[in-house]
């Protein structure tokens, strides 16, 4: 599975606490996506979009507001659940396989992360169409957890301690939730508040992780390897600190991560050698 990130810019969020359950909603809209509810969302004041992911007609699963926050899409229920939300109308339209097997995918990659089972319908928890009658809502809550494919770019399983990395050269949830083991910080599976013009220069950094044009804070992982190799401890990537980290594991110094990366290959080699 893989999650377009998009980038938004939001307002103030408070971080969720807890999740412990699923709610699965539509947009009542024939057509768009992350970016354009985005919109709608802060023309209501908020903060920029409720939901954390919106699971487009084609298959795409794009990410909206960043999981780790508070969301705003179920009145009394945010403080607890994820918010997903499906292009279209489903009061009107049917589902298509594809974009129901996304969900699908989706649901079970949500259940396998956090541990969780429950899947609600916006209109159970308030008093509302959504999503919609012809929402088919059991085919995509009963997907079992088991039938999350960790496929290379996205893998996020609740690592234990002794869990071996897959050696892929991808730097994804996964990759960081180890580093994040390893390095004592929260084990999130996220890496935030990086530059996002440090994101193109580096395919081999995958999902999991948040850019933004003018991050107000940093992340305490990166800055936490800073201090292990030697760079800058600003807790933000970009060539330098990539440099550095190359220069660590005896790699090519050229301050980018390709994806797949040798280098981010010899990195996950040598967390699978640290103890558990
Ligand atoms: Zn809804």
């Amino acid at each position: 599975m893989n999650i377009i990130e998009t980038n938004l810019s939001f307002g103030s969020m408070s971080v969720r606490s807890k999740t412990t359950r699923i709610i699965l909603h539509h947009a009542a809209a024939k057509s768009c996506g992350a970016a354009t509810i985005h919109q709608w969302h802060l023309n209501n004041g908020w903060s920029g979009i409720g939901y954390h992911f919106v699971v487009r007609k084609n298959g795409t699963i794009e990410r909206g507001r960043p999981e780790k926050y508070v969301g705003a899409h179920a009145e009394g229920s945010n403080s607890d659940s994820i918010g997903i939300c499906f292009e279209g109308d489903f009061m009107t339209e049917k589902m298509t396989d594809t974009q129901k097997n996304a969900g699908k995918e989706l649901v079970a990659y949500l259940k396998k992360k956090y541990s969780i089972s429950k899947v609600q319908k916006h209109s159970d928890v308030c008093s509302t169409d959504c999503p919609g009658k012809n929402f088919p809502f059991s085919e995509i809550a009963n997907v079992s957890a088991s039938a999350s494919t960790s496929s290379s770019s996205s893998s996020s399983s609740s690592s234990s301690n002794s869990d071996k990395l897959t050696v892929d050269g991808w730097w994804g949830p996964k990759t960081t939730r180890r580093l994040q083991q390893i390095f004592g910080t929260t084990v999130d599976g996220v890496v935030s508040n990086q530059f996002s013009c440090y994101k193109a220069q580096n395919p081999g950094l995958d999902s999991g992780w948040e850019w933004e044009s003018n991050p107000s804070g940093y992340s305490p992982l990166i800055k936490a390897i800073q201090k292990k190799v030697g760079a800058t401890q600003d807790g933000h990537i970009g060539p330098k600190t990539i440099k550095a980290i190359q220069k660590w594991l005896g790699c090519t110094q050229d301050g980018c991560f390709s994806g797949p990366s040798p280098c981010i290959k010899k990195l996950q080699q040598w967390c699978n050698n640290q103890a558990a």
